[in-house]
């Protein structure tokens, strides 16, 4: 099994969505715009079909006039909103192909977003994205389409777990995976990825590690460090259903098969895999090594995504699904740039400290 700490951010510049230069008014800066007509046009199926093009191998033609009008709709009003789309790795392929500005993982979406001169972020991801993207652009107007999307790891741990299990370790120092809340992130000392775990729990130069929340992605770094590791007891919901006798099964009606497993899965899982690393590791590893047949250990949407950029290698998907990224749609974005909702907004006090905790894991890079 190899592991990697590559990754992939894709996607146009981030200038795209202001490319046509425009007066942006007060009213379409800060208030609600007039929704626009959502109807199937031959116009608008002149407009997305270099779109459709991209998603055809998943998205069925006869559910094409349904996305085409919001795709439309919102590609015009990030214009009209000098706004920027981040879509996460996981998100559907009409999202993620056809509406994005950016595509990759939670933490190179924040710090890509910092990069931005758009005025407005709408994160295609789940809530502790959007506080992130937040933390790393306070200037700028962070929108999550539904609020209640959520996360299981970051839902398992509050900033009171964090100071308690200080008082219970005195010294030990902690470490935060970025699925976390705000206000975790402000109680601990340093972030980290899937793909860059073991570099930071050794970055701090102790005997002795706490990491918080998930309990496999620090069993899995455990294994590769003589740094002891305290684990919280937080879990994908996704990653832990996965199980080593289901994949298994796979290699052995193809034993050709390419198994890549995300670290948030068990270590008996992993164990039993090709490959572990980050989602944009494995995306990756697909594009530049190109397998017959592979399986992605991870949240079924991804596969969709990967597949339409590699049509020459076979994806086996077993589908795990994260009902908290479903929550983002189409219709939910579209509302999001015309009315200018949710806001994510982050006390600047607790911003400051938990900005600190990213920042660090970012200085190490
Ligand atoms: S896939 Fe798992 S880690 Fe990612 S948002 Fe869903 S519950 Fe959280």
């Amino acid at each position: 099994m190899q592991v990697s700490s590559h990754s992939r951010v894709s996607g146009p510049s981030l200038g795209a969505a202001s490319a046509a230069p425009h007066k942006l008014t007060a009213l379409s800066r800060h208030g609600a715009l007039p929704m626009p007509i959502l109807a199937w046009t031959p116009e608008v199926a002149r407009e997305t079909a270099h779109l459709y093009e991209k998603v055809k191998a998943t998205i069925p033609p006869i559910e094409w006039p349904f996305h085409a009008p919001y795709i439309k709709a919102i590609n015009d009003l990030k214009k009209q909103r000098n706004a920027v789309i981040l879509a996460h790795n996981y998100q559907t392929p009409e999202i993620y192909h056809c509406v994005a500005d950016v595509v990759g993982d939670s933490l190179q979406l924040a710090r890509i977003a910092g990069q931005s001169d758009a005025e407005i972020i709408v994160q295609g991801g789940v809530h502790f994205m959007a506080e992130t993207s937040k933390l790393m652009s306070p200037e700028k107007t962070v929108l999550i389409p539904d609020s209640r999307a959520g996360c299981s790891l970051a839902a398992s741990i509050t900033g009171a777990d964090v100071r308690a299990l200080r008082r219970k370790y005195p010294g030990v120092p902690v470490v935060a995976y970025v699925n976390t809340s705000a206000q975790v992130k402000a109680e601990v000392d340093i972030c980290c990825t899937s793909s860059n775990a073991v570099k930071v729990v050794e970055s701090l130069g102790a005997d002795t590690v706490i990491m918080v929340p998930d309990r496999f992605l620090a069993a899995n770094v455990a294994r590769q460090t003589a740094v002891k590791i305290i684990a919280w007891h937080g879990a994908c919901e996704v990653h832990e259903r996965f199980t080593a006798e289901e994949l298994l099964r796979y290699r052995a009606e193809d034993p050709s098969i390419q198994l890549l497993a995300h670290p948030e899965c068990p270590p008996e899982v992993v164990d039993v895999c090709d490959f572990s690393g980050s989602t944009a590791a494995m995306i990756d590893y697909v594009k530049t090594r190109q397998p017959q047949r592979v399986l992605l250990v991870t949240e079924c949407s991804m596969a969709d995504n990967v597949a339409a950029e590699n049509p020459g290698v076979d994806f086996v998907r077993p589908c795990n699904l994260c009902p908290h990224m479903k929550r983002i749609t189409l219709p939910k974005i579209l509302d999001s740039l015309v009315y200018l909702r949710e806001e994510v907004t982050i006390d600047e006090a607790l911003a400051q400290r938990a900005r600190r905790s990213v920042e660090r894991m970012i200085d190490l890079n």
